[in-house]
């Protein structure tokens, strides 16, 4: 029971105001229906029975690890590589694949840094497919791997080779396809969003992805993000340059992108106080003589949830398009990318996280965390039912030095192994067994009607006022 307790609880969470506790409370009734008929517990107890053959392709993984692909982490650890400049890093990604029977297709979704590596070129289902991340954090002193992204390769490849190689040896239907995703830590563009309207993921069944983390954790079940929904927006100001001494023979795009950040700032009590709206000058002019002829300020705009967002974006438009008009410029408005909720399923959080306590996991959290997708944007995590592995891996903070260090030590190395082994085991189960995959999908689809059942009535929660002409 006390299980039970702990999944519900984790799912009213995630609605973080009032507004949306209110606009949840049927949907999360409704889901608390669907997730008992579910039952993950017994679904957790059944699925992870002894079976030798999971065991083996399980066991295989850690020996890639072991043998090859821990010294492959630890190279690419020890070249880092910032977002959609990760050449080293994906060259020796494919050529590890290729040298394990994966065709290559490099550079999908016009992104340089992408890949998408197909065993034997197949997409029989059920269709398996690994996220893979390789970028660097920007650090004041250069690239660094404060964020472990350079183990996600080798924990991914070293599951996808092991089930590579279990199909080879039982026959088994079904393909399996790492993905390799550049630049998760920057935007423009949000890679997997450009890669999933690209239809690179098309087809997919299930993915699975590794992050490294401070404690051995999963998602609760439902719809989320660890960071709310964020548009990033760009507003470029351009205007007409003159001499500093006869300014009104120009118009001052500087000006312009101050007052963008004024207005704003003026308007936050009018903007439900859970917004987050934060954005820095990228460009702010040549020199202090010439009247700035184009300026840019790049944001995050974030809200918890999609809906209210809007209304907070409408603001943020209107302060640029304000902005401009007072100043004499112009304005471009770029909104680069939106990141969403993701769906979270306990058919495939629950046993990937049995796997993970099975195989070592350390510093493991028994509370269900925030419901939220594999990766970051929500677009593939609200579409393909996945399950991100997190496994303890370092005794530090994200992204910081002593994360970068903790990934060539013990305390990285074991947990990047208990990743690769629950991953395995977890995508083993998914191969062979329908009753599981039928599981699965039925959860996913449940939580997407209900997703959109929120979203539905969050609109209708969000009114706005009228504001009439003035007389
Ligand atoms: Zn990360």
């Amino acid at each position: 029971m006390m299980f039970w307790h702990l999944l519900l609880a984790a799912t009213i969470l995630v609605q973080e105001t009032p507004t949306e506790r209110e606009a949840a409370h049927d949907v999360l009734r409704k889901m608390g229906e669907l997730e008992k008929s579910l039952d993950a517990p017994s679904l957790v107890t059944r699925l992870t029975a002894p079976n030798p053959g999971r065991e083996q392709a399980a066991a295989r993984a850690r020996e890639l690890m072991e043998k090859e692909l821990l010294g492959l982490g630890d190279d690419i650890t020890k070249h880092p590589e910032i977002g959609f400049q990760e050449t080293r890093s994906v060259e020796k990604l494919t050529a590890y694949l290729k040298g394990h029977g994966f065709e290559i297709t490099p550079g999908v979704a016009d992104l340089k840094t992408a890949f998408v590596a197909r065993y034997k070129g197949s997409h029989d289902h059920p269709a398996l497919g690994v996220i893979v991340e390789y970028d660097a954090l920007r650090g004041t002193k250069g690239a660094f791997h404060g964020d472990q992204h350079s183990a996600q390769g080798p924990v991914g490849i070293a599951a996808a080779v092991a089930i590579a190689e279990t199909m080879e040896r039982t026959h088994a239907p079904g393909s399996i396809t790492v993905f390799g995703t550049p630049g998760e830590e920057m935007m423009p563009p949000a890679a997997k969003t450009q890669m999933f309207e690209a239809g690179v993921f098309k087809g997919i069944d299930v993915m699975v992805r590794s992050h490294s983390s401070p404690a051995t954790q999963r998602p609760g079940f439902g719809f989320g993000t660890c960071c709310l929904n964020i548009d990033g927006v760009k507003y470029t100001f351009s205007g007409a340059p003159s001499h500093q001494m006869m300014p009104w023979n120009g118009r001052n795009a500087l000006e312009a992108v101050i007052h963008l950040f004024v207005n704003i700032d003026a308007v936050r009590a009018s903007i439900r106080p859970e917004a987050r709206i934060q954005g820095i000058i990228t460009e702010g002019g040549a020199a202090p003589n010439v009247v700035p002829d184009r300026t840019a300020a790049d944001f995050y705009i974030r809200y918890p949830d999609e809906i209210y967002l809007e209304q907070v974006r409408e603001f943020t438009d209107n302060a640029a398009r304000a902005a401009a008009l007072a100043t004499g410029t112009k304005v471009k408005i770029d909104n680069y990318a939106r990141l969403r909720d993701g769906v979270s399923a306990a058919s495939l959080s629950e046993p990937a996280f049995a796997y993970m306590k099975r195989y070592g996991g350390t510093k493991i959290d028994e509370t269900p965390g925030k419901p939220q997708g594999y990766e970051e944007t929500g677009s593939v995590s609200s579409a393909i039912p996945g399950i991100g592995f997190s496994a303890a891996t370092t005794n530090a903070p994200y992204h910081t030095y002593e994360m970068e260090t903790d990934a060539l030590v013990e305390v990285g190395h074991q947990g990047f192994v208990v990743d690769a082994q629950a991953m395995t085991a977890l995508l083993y189960d998914f191969l062979t067994r329908a009753d599981y995959r039928a599981a699965v999908l039925k959860e996913f689809d449940g939580i997407r009607v209900l997703f959109d059942e929120y979203r539905e009535s969050l609109r209708k929660v969000y009114g706005k006022p009228n504001v009439p002409e003035p007389k």
